[in-house]
């Protein structure tokens, strides 16, 4: 499939990810909240990209920030596909509406509308929706039913049993030619009509024959906590290929009245030297994934001779290293990184280094620890002339990479 269509206007996608339904026990709408340590919004968007068309966000006014670590969690390539997100209505039509209209510069000649929600299209589903827009104008997946499903009274009783074989579950992403559902949507907004289920709906209304192709059993939608249990288990099933990496990084000290450890600046009577701003500790977990990745280590990617990286932050090398897992379509199981010295003490600031280092990575704080030690006196460290640190990272990479 085509990666880098950012400019097509054959075909776009609006996403709809402004609804406000909650995980249970949270106050983040579902769509932001995590799986396997990334927003569920974005694995849609993930999986949307390998169509290779624009994307078209819309989500709540208030999740614009909730929006941002989205965009921090996509690989580049998905990134590029994503348009300036613009900001929903009170029904999920009018946001859909909103989409559609965003779109308008682009002209796409098709568009696919998908639920935030349902974060695993497959790319032949994606491609299945694509033409059944071409050929049919109005197209919407669906699942024959196996369950038998019965039309239950007010009062509890069955008042109907339906025929299964005529019954299907319909899901996203509903495609259509542009102009068509954007016509049905202004005109059902223009007759106040603004609580239709899907645009499918919204198409039949106007009019339309709406054509069903075949959906995705594993095209779930994520809306209960089990939905969640079971889409993290999935997510982690394909990466099989468990890699771990070793880093270590020595920095001596030298004048000054701080050090960088772990991203947060420690008070110290000694600074330590270095290229960059010395963080002995993300050097090392900078490695380690590297190590794990087997790409080199921190030096090949930031060569030290060049002036870009003198006094640099070291959370940009970490945040690279991220990046790569990233690219190369994994994730980062875990990382534990260790300090030896003397002084500074670690342990006051151990739990600010974890929150900072997963918030660097992205990651829970549960899957990052951090160690100090002191060598008793002994070698360098003992000899309070700098600061080492040793880390180790596991990786989960696709089979088969
Ligand atoms: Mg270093």
């Amino acid at each position: 499939m085509a990666a880098h269509h950012a400019q097509s206007s054959e075909i776009a996608i609006v996403l709809v990810a402004a609804g406000r339904g909650l995980r249970a026990g949270g106050d983040t709408p579902k769509q932001f909240a995590s799986i396997a340590g990334r927003p569920l919004l974005a694995y849609t968007i993930e999986a949307l990209s390998k169509l290779g068309a624009p994307i078209q966000p819309v989500i709540g006014p208030q999740d614009q920030g909730a929006f941002v670590d989205v965009l921090s969690a996509l690989t580049a390539s998905a990134r590029q596909l994503c348009r300036p997100a613009k900001a929903g209505g009170a029904t999920r039509q009018a946001s859909v509406l909103a989409g559609l209209i965003a779109l308008e510069d682009l002209g796409p000649e098709m568009v696919l509308i998908h639920d935030g929600a349902r974060c695993s299209p497959s790319p032949a589903l994606l491609l299945r929706a694509v033409a059944a827009a071409r050929q049919f104008g109005a197209a919407i997946p669906g699942l024959a039913v196996s369950d038998t499903i019965k039309q239950v009274g007010t009062d509890g009783h069955v008042e109907n049993t339906l025929q299964r074989a005529s019954l299907r579950a319909v899901q996203t992403p509903q495609s259509f030619t542009y102009h068509l559902i954007l016509k049905a949507h202004l005109d059902a907004a223009k007759h106040k009509i603004d609580d239709l289920p899907d645009d499918g709906a919204i198409a039949e209304w106007a009019g339309h024959k709406v054509h069903i192709f075949e959906g995705d059993t594993t095209n779930l939608k994520v809306t209960e906590p089990s939905d969640f249990v079971m889409m993290e288990r999935l997510m982690s099933a394909g990466l099989s290929d468990i890699r771990i990496g070793q880093g270590y990084d020595v920095h001596a000290f030298g004048p000054g009245d701080h050090v960088w450890l772990g991203g947060v600046k420690i008070p110290h009577a000694a600074a330590l030297v270095g290229h960059s701003d010395a963080d002995v500790l993300l050097h090392a977990l900078t490695d380690a994934i590297l190590g794990a990745l087997a790409d080199g280590d921190i030096g090949s990617h930031f060569p030290p001779s060049d002036p870009e990286w003198r006094g640099a932050a070291s959370d940009q090398f970490l945040r690279h290293a991220v990046e790569l897992v990233r690219q190369r379509g994994g994730q980062i199981a875990h990382l534990d990184g260790t300090l030896i010295c003397e002084a500074p003490k670690v342990g006051p600031h151990r739990d600010a280094i974890r929150a900072r280092i997963a918030e660097i990575c992205n990651l829970p704080v549960n899957r990052v620890a951090v160690k100090a030690t002191t060598s008793e006196g002994l070698g360098f460290t003992g000899r309070r002339e700098g600061i080492a640190s040793m880390a180790l990272a596991t990786i989960r990479l696709p089979a088969g990479e």
